[in-house]
């Protein structure tokens, strides 16, 4: 059986005072959840973060990385420096790091090896746009971005990996995908691993993310080959995200 993993995804959100106030609310009702949990913040909190969940069973990770190890990149973030903060984990090729800050299917790809290789889980998100669902294109989107990354470091490298399937138009939308129509994609990724390595398809979590809330998660997560949640805005209320972890 696969454990499920819930990770919130904070986006650019936060403050030292409103993340004590966050982190605290969530620290007291997380033993009653039974399923892994993380939380993904800006670079600036990483600190405050370590210090508040070390020794619970929070574990907390950035969104985004370089995919250098290091040099002359102003403004860039290395894979070890993330880990010198305690991160387990990175969110790799959010769709807005795609659409808005030109990150390409290779560079998604080299950033996931530049995590692997510095010991980070990383959290490779794929989805389609609202456009490509209707032009009948979802499951060719998400082939392609899958196999940048499968290209580059190998179907094995999924093992020491989550997916997260979030379709964009769902994203901050208030519009979830159906369970229906998020088993459906979550079975083509997980079928598509499962003709390269069956037994990494079997074990690889793959979580769904786009406006999922207290509201819609049991449903979701009920889906045979949903394995937990990306979820944004609803991570940023502590009794919201402790809920969804609870349905999980
Ligand atoms: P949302 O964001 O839950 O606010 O839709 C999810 C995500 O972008 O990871």
């Amino acid at each position: 059986m696969r454990r499920k993993l819930v990770a919130g995804n904070w986006k650019m959100h936060g403050s030292l005072a409103e993340n004590e106030a966050l982190l605290a609310g969530v620290l007291a009702g997380i033993a009653s959840a039974k399923t892994d949990v993380a939380v993904c913040v800006p670079y600036p909190f990483l600190a405050q973060v370590q210090a508040k969940l070390s020794g619970s069973p929070i574990a907390w990770g950035a969104q985004n990385l370089s995919q250098h190890g290091k040099g002359a990149f102003t403004g860039e973030v290395s894979a070890a420096m993330l880990r010198d903060f305690g991160c387990k984990y990175v969110i790799v090729g959010h769709s807005e790091r795609r659409s808005l800050y030109g990150e390409t299917d290779e560079i998604v790809a080299a950033k996931f090896e530049a995590a692997q290789a510095a010991g980070l889980i990383p959290i490779l998100c794929v989805g389609e746009t609202l456009d490509e669902r209707e032009g009948g294109v979802t499951e060719k989107v998400v082939a392609r971005q899958l196999d940048a990354v499968i290209g580059r470091s190998g179907v094995g490298a999924l093992a020491d990996a989550v997916v997260a399937y979030e379709p964009v138009w769902a994203i901050g939308t208030g519009k979830t995908a159906t369970p229906q129509q998020a088993q459906e994609v979550h079975a083509f990724i997980r079928g598509k691993i499962a003709a390269l390595d069956p037994a990494v398809a079997q074990g690889l979590i793959i979580q769904y993310g786009g406006s999922m809330k207290a509201n819609n998660a049991a449903e979701l997560l009920a889906q045979p080959d949903i394995d937990g949640g990306l979820i944004g805005g609803a991570s940023l209320v502590a009794d919201e995200f402790l809920a969804i972890c609870r349905a999980a």
